[in-house]
């Protein structure tokens, strides 16, 4: 066998090669890829998504530390027989926005909108750093199990919202009477 011949081999092997890894690079997207212009984290389903739903906008661009925080405070929960979903997670500017328009349409003011629903700029939601959760039984399990996993109720005038406010097994602040309350 010439030279040649044994190159021309060797390339053609090591061609398929890097075809085959090429192929193994289509895994699922990492959490903490940022998300396309088409995608606004819009959960359609009113009883939420499971926290393990990564294929979801919602789930998929939350703050890694957060979402791990709610899944093992999910697994808990489910073994003590409460479900929890997530009703809403990460949002993009554009959904943010237009549930604060919605908000000013119902409260009738900006300011009054404010105390629930927050600016595209100043909302955790956009930056992937918190979540809400449902149903009433989980918020309420989570209310009192969630500083295990450094998860904490931020407002007090929203029971279901839930930010990573203390280490996993600290102590969590106690919540702001609502989103307008001074930092
Ligand atoms: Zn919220």
């Amino acid at each position: 066998m010439s030279a040649h011949r044994i190159t021309a081999m060797i390339t053609s092997a090591l061609l398929a090669t890097s075809l085959t890894l090429a192929a193994c690079t289509d895994a699922p997207a990492p959490l903490d890829a940022r998300p396309s212009p088409k995608e606004d984290g819009r959960i359609s389903d009113a009883r939420g998504i499971s926290p393990f739903d990564t294929r979801h906008p919602a789930i998929r661009h939350l703050d890694a530390d957060l979402l791990r925080g709610v899944r093992k405070a999910a697994d808990k929960a489910r073994r003590q027989g409460v479900e929890m979903f997530v009703t809403s997670g990460w949002r993009s500017v554009e959904y943010q926005r237009s549930l604060q328009e919605r908000a000013v349409a119902r409260y009738g003011s900006r300011e009054q909108a404010e105390r629930f629903v927050l600016s595209p700029e100043k909302s955790a939601h956009v930056r992937g750093e918190a979540v809400d959760i449902g149903p009433t039984d989980a918020d309420d399990w989570l209310i009192r199990n969630g500083a295990e996993f450094g998860l904490c109720q931020t407002y007090a005038n929203e029971m279901w919202h839930f930010e990573l406010a203390t280490r996993p097994g600290g102590e969590c602040p106690p919540p702001k009477s609502d989103a307008t309350a001074a930092h």
